[in-house]
């Protein structure tokens, strides 16, 4: 590794090897960077990235736990830099490694991976977020409260929204002793999310903000843009530019919001990487979310957020039975429909809830985007999970 190099990197570590690190693939080749991948398991998405690309890509893995930091310390002995794409990392032993390129920093992740301590890091620059305590006093506020445990969580793993003393009491129980975050439940309008990207040297970039919808704490549609008031939009752009300029961030971000009934916006969760909500980028923007990490974190300039379109509709196809099947007909029908873009992850196990693939379309009704959004989404969400999984 020479991290002081002032030549663009070429050669990328990534610490996980899930579907967003599938996804940097395409960008990877663009770019002509070498990925070399570190994840647990042979069937992990990016595994297959070299079988993808037999001539183009060049990337190769090494099968480790991502929190194994000798596996870590293996890995940069065959990149310039390491980047993340999970970051449930051991921080604490990756510090202890020499000479090694992180690009996020392990200091702009250390604030950001206990959701308590991601919660004060807001509090303390005086950004918006949702009123919350450690839970180590035991005075409960009006129900309803949120609990979450403070690391670790995902798809809304971990996060438990509570009715009544009956509820908190069954969750405390199966929880256990592990460290709680409590905070106000947030009757929130919509949800929001926005991608942002900071280079090497400083310049900072902010994707279009879009609407999140989430069921049971999952995300199932992102519209792209959120149809906001010119203020708000200001609003967000500013807490995306404070969190990347203290946090020192090179690399990007994902950043999840609450928009409140009184039209306020509140931090929910910083992502320290790509993002569920940044996959319509992909095909929607002119430069996709996993190109603009690897330029990023290669030292490139960084490229334009714009959309290509009016606007996009991005369906998670998330899965509804345990199987092992392709779903080969599914993904004819869906990449069928006009200005679909079928992106399919090649997991080999299909479970209730394990996100399996996603859908983008390309809207040009500038009119009533999100009517139109949410009538495509029913149309994708019809075809994959059929009459009854509309339901669920
Ligand atoms: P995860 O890290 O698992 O994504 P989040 O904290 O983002 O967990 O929560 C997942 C979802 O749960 C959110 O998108 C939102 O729908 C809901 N949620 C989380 N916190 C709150 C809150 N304080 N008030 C209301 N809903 C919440």
């Amino acid at each position: 590794m020479n991290p002081e190099s002032a030549n663009p990197a070429q050669t990328v570590g990534v610490i996980g090897g899930g579907q967003l690190a599938w996804m940097m693939a395409d960008a990877a080749k663009k770019l002509g960077v070498e990925l070399v991948i570190q994840t647990p398991e042979k069937t992990d998405p990016a595994v297959s990235i070299s079988l993808r690309y037999p001539q183009g890509v060049a990337a190769h893995t090494i099968l480790a736990p991502i929190d194994d930091s000798a596996a870590t310390a293996q890995l940069a002995t065959f990149c310039e830099v390491i980047t993340f794409e999970n970051e449930f990392v051991d921080l604490e032993a990756l510090s202890q490694l020499q000479n090694v390129c992180f690009r996020p920093s392990l200091e702009s992740l250390k604030p950001l991976l206990d959701k308590y301590d991601q919660r004060c890091y807001l509090r303390d620059r005086h950004l918006p977020t949702p009123q919350f305590s450690d839970f180590s006093d035991t005075k409960i506020p009006e129900f309803p409260i949120v609990l979450k445990t403070r690391r670790h969580g995902y798809d809304g793993q971990g996060t438990f929204i509570l009715k009544n003393s009956a509820e908190l009491e069954t969750t405390l129980k199966k929880l256990g002793n592990q460290p709680l975050l409590l905070e106000e439940f947030v009757p929130f309008e919509r949800e929001l999310a926005v991608m942002a990207a900071r280079s090497l040297t400083g310049e900072i970039i902010v994707y279009p903000i879009v609407e999140t919808q989430q069921e049971n704490q999952v995300c199932r549609r992102v519209i792209a843009p959120a149809d906001l008031p010119v203020s708000t939009v200001q609003e967000v752009e500013a807490i995306a530019h404070t969190l990347l300029e203290s946090l020192q961030v090179v690399g990007i971000f994902g950043i999840e919001l609450f928009l409140t009934p009184d039209g306020k916006v509140l931090v929910n969760e910083i992502a320290p990487r790509t993002h569920n909500s940044g996959h319509y980028t992909i095909d929607a923007c002119t430069t996709s979310q996993f190109e603009q990490q690897l330029r990023a974190v290669c030292g490139l300039p960084l490229g334009s957020p714009d959309l290509k379109s009016d606007g996009a509709l991005m369906v998670n196809l998330l899965g509804y039975e345990t199987s092992q099947s392709e779903y080969l007909d599914k993904r004819q029908q869906l990449a069928e429909v006009p200005n679909a873009f079928v992106h399919w992850y090649g997991k080999i196990e299909s479970r209730p809830g394990r996100k399996l693939g996603h859908v983008t379309l390309l809207l040009d009704s500038l009119k009533d985007l999100r009517r139109e959004a949410i009538e495509l989404a029913q149309t994708i969400e019809q075809i994959w999970y059929g009459k009854s999984a509309l339901t669920r």
